[in-house]
């Protein structure tokens, strides 16, 4: 029997933040959820392309500002979040303080999160956890940088949801049927952070190492590291 269980630890959705709202207007529900990166360029994509075009036209922006804005929003929040899950995984102490109070662990290495709390889930061989923002993309930006685009596609907010095991599939993540899926819902106060399963074969790996494996993918929890390539 497929388990599935969805977690809403806040009361209600009053504290969400709507600074980049997504509003329902996808019509590409029914595709493969991770195809957004690389298909052809969606309505948000078109429209913003668009209000670039014309506000740079009125000469209230110039060519290249919104680019340069991104890069250094890049620069501003580098991917942390491998660096803090390796070193869960190498020292206990840290991973229980960690999944006590998450933000004062992520202060710990030099992260200060941009929300109230940080929860960190824990991958086991009986529970497996993945993030989403059902209302619009709450996302642990100051670990994981900017969220991809098919995070905050309806698609997703929607779907992983109802059927969370077919979702993964799409990214490549099969689960045993007997392994419970927990979904959990951002807000603008509480983020959280998935700590995959440690792979069998990385003994003795050094935190630098182990960190080349946890993707922002496997601490979304829509993938799970592997040492294929490594
Ligand atoms: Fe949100």
């Amino acid at each position: 029997m497929k388990k599935t269980s969805f977690d809403i630890h806040a009361p209600g959705n009053a504290h969400h933040d709507h600074h980049d709202h997504v509003h329902d207007h996808d019509h590409d529900e029914h595709a493969p959820v991770n195809e957004h990166d690389n298909g052809p360029p969606n309505d948000y994509e078109i429209m913003s392309r668009a209000m670039q075009e014309l506000l740079e036209e009125k000469g209230y922006i110039k060519p290249g500002q919104i680019a340069k804005r991104m890069e250094e929003f890049d620069e501003q929040f580098p991917f942390r979040g491998a660096q803090v899950v390796a070193r869960a995984w190498v020292d206990p102490a840290f991973k229980a303080r960690l999944l006590a109070d998450g933000r004062a662990a992520c202060l710990e290495l030099g992260t200060i999160l941009e929300a109230e709390r940080l929860i960190a889930v824990e991958n086991t061989p009986d529970v497996h956890n993945v993030i989403v923002c059902t209302l619009c993309s709450c996302y642990p930006r100051s670990l994981l940088g900017m969220p991809p685009s098919w995070y905050k596609s309806r698609n997703y907010r929607s779907r992983v949801v109802f059927e969370p095991r077919a979702v993964l599939k799409e990214f490549g993540t099969a689960l045993a049927e007997d392994v419970t899926i927990r979904v959990h819902d951002s807000n603008a106060d509480m983020r959280y952070l998935v700590i995959p399963m440690r792979p069998h074969g990385t003994e003795g790996w050094s935190e630098e190492k182990l960190s080349q494996i946890l993707s922002r993918d496997t601490l979304v929890g829509v993938t799970v590291p592997s040492i294929t390539n490594h």
